[in-house]
């Protein structure tokens, strides 16, 4: 059976002597590994498309349970994400947390328009508010979404020190909020970032990141370690 796919690849292995086993993030089937062969041997055809970052409609063949890739015509290899540490560093954890949050045969396009569109502008810089803003929309994606409004119980506006509640993902007043204590520059650029505005603070997009990794690392149960190195490069 033959199967065609746009596809970002989230990992990448080597494989016996020459070929390799990559993770795709697939539009219509969810995450996949596919094995694409002879990518070691001179002049390989389908080097590009054994690439981690690398953005591209596949054509797979599937035997048994088995993928392998039989063809790739490239969209975007963002490439230059290798020029600049932060920016790779960034992308990197944009991969681990896409690969951690996907399963296989589930619908995941809408994680793979935001993982796309996101090392686009990655491209550009401003690696903090992209990261930032990426995580609050691939929390949402999977059923974990993060609220900065009113109060939730006593529907005064937050000023000041407040709480995050961990397990609901919203922000409350520290009188009538349970959870971590959070800053109101969090609760800013966490805001602003739910409204498609500017994040107005550098530190508060920063404090928000370390929020959000926090956030879904309890839901999700597990560890993000390029995540975790992606917020330290950006903080220094
Ligand atoms: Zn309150």
């Amino acid at each position: 059976m033959e199967k065609k796919t746009d596809a970002l690849v989230l990992k990448s292995t080597d494989y016996r002597e020459s070929d390799r086993i990559v993770t795709l993030l697939t539009a219509e089937y969810g995450k996949l590994g596919a094995a694409v062969k002879g990518v070691k041997k001179a002049g390989a055809k389908l080097r590009f498309a054994a690439q981690p970052f690398c953005f591209a409609e596949y054509v797979l063949v599937q035997k048994s349970d088995r993928h392998t890739v039989v063809s790739a015509s490239l969209h975007n290899s963002f490439f230059s994400l290798s020029e600049d540490l932060g920016a790779y560093y960034t992308g990197c954890a944009i991969l681990e947390v896409c690969d951690k949050l996907t399963y296989e045969n589930m619908d995941a396009r809408k994680l793979l328009v935001l993982a796309v569109s996101s090392l686009k502008e990655l491209e550009e810089g401003r690696e903090a508010e992209q990261l930032a803003r990426f995580l609050i929309f691939a929390l949402d994606f999977a059923g974990y979404p993060v609220r900065a409004e009113k109060c939730p119980f006593c529907g005064r506006e937050l000023k000041g020190r407040m709480r995050f509640d961990l397990d609901g993902g919203a922000f409350a007043c520290s009188e009538c909020g349970k959870g971590v204590p959070a800053s109101e520059s969090t609760y800013l650029a966490v805001r602003a970032l739910l409204r498609g505005e500017e994040i107005p603070s550098r530190d508060g997009c920063i404090r928000a990141l370390r929020l959000l990794k926090t956030f879904l690392s309890k839901h999700t149960e597990l560890d993000f370690p390029a995540l975790q190195e992606a917020i330290s490069i950006i903080e220094e």
